[in-house]
């Protein structure tokens, strides 16, 4: 008979795998469906990275009581996961003449049952020298901070993995329907079938529920342009950097990445689904607006720009069993502050899940991932021992981030391979650098080729049958 699973979720963000994760741990049967070469392939992979402290959200809301839950769980998870972050706190920062705002945040903050402290300007100046000259105080969160959001999600994977879930790249949810009991959901890949059906396809999350015949929401889009600026930049910020938030968001932030760069960004320009194409005119509301609260800014150390999609439904979160279609659950309408609220609304849906089945915990449950320290993580006497296994930690593919061909080939052969050029860069950082893949783009090219053994012009950028990057070998083209 065909196999039928427990539960099946629909995408791979932030969202799903941490939810892969919690219900990994449990003696259900679970698959994740994800249309991209990889998990984190959409806002995952593009936002702030921003750990939110929740004070700006509108209490009694599920982005407030998420937030708050989030911030905790998040910092535990990436701890527990060996994924980089930086408990570093943030600021607002106000003029003379925004006392009543930042008043009002700290009402919120106080609502929401988050730590803030109000700073005058000496206060914030021994803490951020950097802030623009007419900054008069700042609101201070101490719980706030950055992750790698797109490592946090892999990471997520990898553990879901090795407590025994499943996951298929590449298999686009085309159509939900329900036989009796059983979902039968249709991919680009092929069949499959589960009891509950979890939507956290992110962009797709409304169409998803139209395909389950489940509740139908209007989704509009707003995207984020960003600067990201080489690592040189980072030892002149502390901290994330706020202006006072408006209606469209929580504004154009200067913060340090956990790995070590910095962003500007991002704007909020209200768009079409799937338009992830930075605009001069966005990118030029940035350059004239970081100045406004952080001194001298140095856009000519930008390595890259990039732009992320934020999807929205009405003015929260949807989280919850459908009333119309049982046994189908989403996390839909996730848009900001979703990273930080993830584990949390994964907590909620495991809860919602697991309560449909007499299921219980496993035993011998993974919490921590294998060792996977970087060249620059490890010091002479463990790099040593592992050069003498191993000479590929002896040789370094990319130079502008110190990576070497064992990380490469480890990242390759990881719970969740690395089959792409961007996959393995997201695990490794090999092309997050100065030269953006200029100089070990060919090498991991050729790495990804002998490991999977496929030929050169097989291996792809990215997602789809179009992104290879070598056509053919020279002397064949035509
Ligand atoms: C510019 C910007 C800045 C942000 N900054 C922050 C921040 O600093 N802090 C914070 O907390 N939050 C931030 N966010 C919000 C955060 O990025 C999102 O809330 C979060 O990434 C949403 O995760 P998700 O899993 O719901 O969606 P996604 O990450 O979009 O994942 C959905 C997945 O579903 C897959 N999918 C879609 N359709 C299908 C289908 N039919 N079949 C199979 N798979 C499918 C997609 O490929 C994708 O991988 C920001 C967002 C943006 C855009």
């Amino acid at each position: 008979m065909e196999k039928v699973f427990d539960v099946i979720i629909i995408g791979g963000g932030i969202v799903g795998t941490a939810t892969l994760d919690r219900l990994a741990k449990y003696d259900l049967d679970c698959l994740l469906l994800e249309k991209s070469d990889d998990v984190a392939a959409f806002s995952t992979r593009a936002n702030s990275g921003i750990v939110h402290a929740g004070y700006d959200c509108e209490p009694g809301t599920l982005k407030a009581e998420f937030n708050v839950l989030g911030n905790a769980l998040l910092w535990k998870d990436a701890q527990e996961l060996g994924v980089k972050h930086l408990k570093c706190g943030s600021i607002v920062v106000a003029k003379e003449g925004q006392e009543d705002a930042i008043a009002k945040l700290v009402e919120k903050a106080k609502a929401n049952g988050v730590e803030v402290e109000v700073w005058s300007r000496q206060q914030t100046l021994a803490f951020e020298p950097n802030i623009a000259d007419d900054i008069t105080m700042s609101l201070y969160a101490k719980s706030a901070g950055v992750v790698s959001p797109y490592q946090l999600a892999i990471a997520y994977a990898d553990r879901a993995i090795l407590n025994g879930a499943k996951i298929e790249l590449e298999a686009e949810v085309t159509a939900v329907s329900k036989q009796g009991e059983i979902f039968e959901v249709k991919t680009s890949k092929g069949e499959y079938r589960a009891k509950v059906v979890v939507n956290c396809a992110g962009e797709n999350g409304a169409p998803v529920n139209d395909m389950a015949g489940a509740e139908h929401y209007e989704t509009t889009y707003r995207r984020g342009d960003y600067f990201i600026l080489d690592n040189t930049e980072r030892k002149n910020i502390n901290t994330v950097i706020f202006p006072l938030p408006t209606k469209a968001g929580k504004g154009i932030l200067v913060a340090p990445t956990a790995d070590g760069n910095v962003i500007y960004g991002p704007t909020a320009v209200d768009t079409v689904a799937d338009d992830t194409a930075s605009s001069l005119a966005s990118l030029d509301e940035i350059r004239r607006n970081v100045p406004l609260s952080y001194k001298n800014p140095t856009f000519n150390k930008c390595i890259r720009i990039y732009s992320g999609l934020r999807t929205i439904i009405g003015h929260d979160f949807v989280i919850g069993e459908s009333k119309v279609v049982k046994n189908f659950v989403m996390a839909i309408g996730i848009c900001s502050p979703g990273l930080t609220s993830a584990p949390a609304i994964a907590e909620r849906l495991a809860e919602l899940v697991t309560a449909k089945f007499a299921c219980k915990k496993k035993n011998d449950i993974v919490e921590n991932l294998p060792e996977n320290k970087g060249l620059l993580e490890l010091d002479e006497a463990e790099l040593n021992s592992l050069v003498q296994k191993d000479e590929a930690w002896g040789r370094i593919v990319c130079r502008c981030e110190k990576v070497t061909e064992a990380e490469v080939v480890r990242a390759i052969h990881s719970p969740l391979p690395a089959t792409t050029v961007d996959a393995v860069k997201r695990r490794t950082r090999a092309g997050m650098g100065r030269c953006q893949g200029g100089f070990c783009g060919p090498r991991v090219m050729e790495i990804i080729s002998r490991e999977l053994n496929i030929p050169l012009d097989k291996v792809r950028k990215g997602n789809g049958e179009d992104s290879n990057i070598a056509v053919c070998k020279v002397g064949e083209v035509e």
